[in-house]
């Protein structure tokens, strides 16, 4: 594959930056690339992994004669990282993200930016619930979406270089607004981890079911859960924090179908639980068709059965 930037830096260095880095030196999609974290300890392990061609000790290092910067931290302090790094941009150079959130990284990131410096705002649809440097794959994006999010006026060559780079990290790339953006993630991934913690705090808080039931009879749907409600919890609270209005729209309508749910059992309407359920199931149907999760049993797992 062809090289799309003479050197990427990556401020911050968890799971999606290093599986970006992996997936740029997978593809050869990158002259150079170099490194940021705020942490001794993060550094250091970059260092010893190989995490980046070179693990600089300032952000402004990291950034300097960079074509690409690439903002991996949590959504909430990108405003500060942005205010760090600005002067010691290249001119002509691209400052993207990869924040969970668009239209609050947008009005943070946006007013640091000197003129001539282009800002594509992105987002890549993948992700583990596993955090920090060694937690990063090359494959991570691969057959995943990435949604860049341009503000108006963006220079179209700096948008298909970018859209270059994550092609050749493995992603298909579409473009959205940030409104909208929010909006679908609100439904696709904020309101699910927000119902995960939830259902995971409840258990937690039920004595009359044991902590050692709870674990040993988790296939029973629990254990699903379990897996999204370990995401890392800086990264979660900042997302609800910066995409309040949608995520409490979408939690408003979650609510009242729980309730005609409740509804349905106490006064024993099946009808209302079965044509719920048929239509639920056709949804995770088309999810499979598209290719984003396998029709393998028990989630494609492997082991012995429960
Ligand atoms: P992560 O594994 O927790 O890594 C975060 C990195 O940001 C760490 O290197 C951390 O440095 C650094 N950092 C934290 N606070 C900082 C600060 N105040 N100043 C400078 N650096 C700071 O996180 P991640 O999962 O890669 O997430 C990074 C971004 O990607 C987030 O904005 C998240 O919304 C987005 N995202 C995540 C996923 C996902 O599933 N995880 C998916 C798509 C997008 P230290 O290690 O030194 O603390």
């Amino acid at each position: 594959m062809a090289q799309v930037y003479g050197r990427v830096a990556l401020i911050g260095l968890g799971l999606i930056a290093s599986s970006l880095f992996w997936a740029i030196k997978r593809g050869g999609l990158a002259g150079e690339v170099t490194g940021y974290a705020r942490s001794d300890e993060t550094r250091a392990t970059a260092r010893e992994i190989g995490l980046c061609d070179r693990v600089c000790d300032t952000a402004a290092e990291a950034v300097a004669g960079a074509d690409l910067v690439v903002l991996c931290v949590p959504v909430g302090v990108m405003g500060a990282v942005a205010a760090e790094i600005a002067p010691h941009l290249a001119p002509g150079a691209t400052v993207t993200d990869v924040g969970s959130v668009k239209a609050d990284v947008i009005a943070q990131v946006g007013p640091h930016l000197p003129k001539g410096v282009h800002f594509i705002p992105g987002h890549p649809l993948a992700g583990t619930e596993h955090s920090g440097p060694r937690s990063g794959f090359a494959e991570l994006f691969d057959n995943r979406w990435c949604l860049l999010v341009p503000v108006e006026g963006t220079d179209v060559e700096a948008i298909a270089r970018l859209r270059a780079l994550w092609e050749g990290a493995g992603a298909h790339v579409e473009e959205m607004d940030a409104e909208h953006h929010d909006l679908v993630l609100a439904v696709t991934s904020h309101a699910p981890h927000l119902i995960a913690y939830t259902m995971v705090g409840v258990a937690d808080d039920l004595r009359r079911v044991t902590d050692s039931e709870v674990i040993k009879y988790s296939a029973a749907g629990f254990r699903d859960f379990t897996r999204i409600a370990a995401s890392d919890p800086t990264m979660w609270r900042d997302v609800f924090l910066t995409n309040k209005d949608a995520t409490l729209e979408i939690l408003g309508r979650f609510t009242e179908e729980l309730f005609a749910l409740q509804r349905a059992i106490r006064t024993g309407d099946g009808d209302h639980l079965h044509a719920y359920f048929t239509r639920t199931r056709a949804i995770r149907r088309g999810i499979i068709e598209a290719g984003q999760d396998t029709d393998a049993p028990n989630f494609g797992r492997g082991g012995p059965k429960p």
